[in-house]
């Protein structure tokens, strides 16, 4: 063995950093809270739950989220494996059936035998070997102050929100119908709630007046514009919901008019009974999510499996804390990956973790750490936090803009992307096979 690693957080990028560490070589102790002490948005024990949406965004190479899939498996990346054994049908989309993505991830990492599983809340720094905060956006609020105590710089926070589910044999289908947007994927992978004009407009009068879930006293209203509440959209303009996420383009019916407004849902799990309601991330009360989205034509019966909720979402200043090796600039064996360094998004999360573990298995075998090839997402993401305006850090998610690439043509892009990462992992990570 190399040595041991604590890591503390087994969510989307703790489960990554426990799973390259675990198999090559390192003893690791993995702290997660759940179940003892519930995060608010989880709802299992489970490593890597997804707190609401089950899509992890495009696959397609010519996205920024597409290559960066390619990227993470490159370097054998545990949650892609997981998300490829358990997609289910969303068009260009890589979506999953969430409980058994997380299940497998669990019991993967679980059957490792130098990974140490700890059901404890961390209320502060181990003061001993090296350690990856992994606590993600939710990080419990106790250790969330220790962090600021210990970074001496307040933490940023948003919010964020996640959208309900509803049980499909619960809608009416003499109203919804099958169809992709321009018949991506296999054509007919979302269920879609088509609106007349009248339906939207008393949908819409009643979403901007539902009653909200009120703030507590010292949190301010303050979103990541990438997943505002439908009903915060809805406040802007009628039309920011029919050109965004109710848009009908590109899901007519033969025989059919085209829908002034159309609500998709995207199915959750691999027998097809739980559809998420795409965009419609909420923090209306539940009574009147039910009240408000049974308006939706089709979805007067729905059972709701789960509702929308909005939470906190804690980030540190990584740009003022954080080296491009993702160690904390005061003390380099503390690495900080997932969310919690402003990253935005369930593939982000995990990239992060991968690279921290990469890292401190280096400096566990007293190698130098190195930086990630700057024509790749994965590396571009990393080098934008740390690099940016300190003074108004938002988190970031995989996009063009952040590549910051002389070539103009994305597949291009691409394949300079994907051989830069495979000539570096080859340099710096060898043994990617495993060495159990
Ligand atoms: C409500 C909400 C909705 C979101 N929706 C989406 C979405 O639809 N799509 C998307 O791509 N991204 C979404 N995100 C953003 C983000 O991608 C996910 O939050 C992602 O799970 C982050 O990964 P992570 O590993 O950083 O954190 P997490 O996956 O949250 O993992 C952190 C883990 O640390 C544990 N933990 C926290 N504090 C402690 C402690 N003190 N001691 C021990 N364990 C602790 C938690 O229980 C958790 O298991 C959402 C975030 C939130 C909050």
């Amino acid at each position: 063995m190399l040595g041991k690693v604590t890591v503390i957080g087994a969510g989307l990028a703790g489960s990554e950093a426990a799973y390259f560490l675990a198999t090559h070589n390192c003893q690791v102790d993995l702290y997660e809270m759940r179940p003892s002490k519930k995060a608010p948005a989880h709802h299992t024990g489970k490593f890597a739950e997804l707190v609401c949406s089950n899509s992890l965004k495009s696959f397609e190479l010519d996205t920024a989220t597409g290559l960066l899939k390619e990227e993470m498996q490159i370097l054998d990346s545990l949650v892609m494996k997981a998300a490829k054994l358990f997609q289910v049908p969303a068009g260009q989309a890589l979506a999953v059936d969430r409980e058994k993505f997380a299940d497998y991830i669990d019991k993967t990492i679980r059957a490792l035998p130098n990974v140490t599983v700890h059901h404890e809340e961390i209320t502060s720094l181990p003061k001993d070997g090296l350690v990856i905060v992994a606590t993600g956006p939710l990080t419990s609020a106790k250790f969330s102050r220790e962090l600021r105590r210990l970074l001496g710089v307040e933490q940023l926070y948003f919010y964020d929100a996640a959208a309900p589910m509803v049980l499909k044999s619960s809608l009416d289908f003499n109203k919804c119908y099958y169809k992709s947007r321009y018949d991506k994927g296999m054509g007919d992978d979302y269920i879609n709630c088509p609106m007349t004009k009248e339906e939207f407009i008393k949908f819409y009068q009643e979403l901007v007046r539902g009653e909200r879930v009120k703030l507590r006293h010292f949190e301010k209203e303050k979103y990541f514009e990438g997943c505002l509440p439908i009903e915060v959209i809805a406040r802007r303009g009628a039309q920011t919901l029919t050109f965004g996420p109710m848009r009908p383009v590109g899901l007519e019916r033969e025989n059919a008019p085209l829908p002034y407004a159309v609500v998709q849902l995207r199915q959750d799990d691999s027998l097809a009974e739980v559809y998420n309601m795409v965009g419609f991330q909420t923090n209306l009360t539940f009574p009147e999510q039910e009240r408000i989205f049974r308006l939706i034509p089709g979805l007067e019966k729905a059972s709701f499996v789960r509702f929308g909720v909005m939470h906190r979402n804690t980030f540190i200043n990584s740009p003022l804390l954080l080296t491009n090796k993702l160690t904390w600039r005061q003390d380099p064996r503390v690495f900080f990956a997932g969310q919690i360094i402003g990253v935005e998004g369930y593939i982000e999360s995990a990239c992060s973790g991968l690279f921290a573990a990469i890292n401190a298995w280096r400096q566990l075998q007293g190698l130098e750490m190195v930086a990630l090839p700057k024509e790749t997402v994965i590396g571009s993401l990393v080098d934008y936090v740390v690099k940016a305006n300190p003074d108004n850090f938002q988190p970031m998610n995989a996009n063009y803009g952040v590549l910051n690439s002389p070539l103009k043509d994305k597949m291009a892009i691409a394949e300079l992307s994907l051989a830069k990462l495979r000539e570096w992992r080859d340099k710096y990570v060898d043994c990617l096979s495993g060495i159990l």
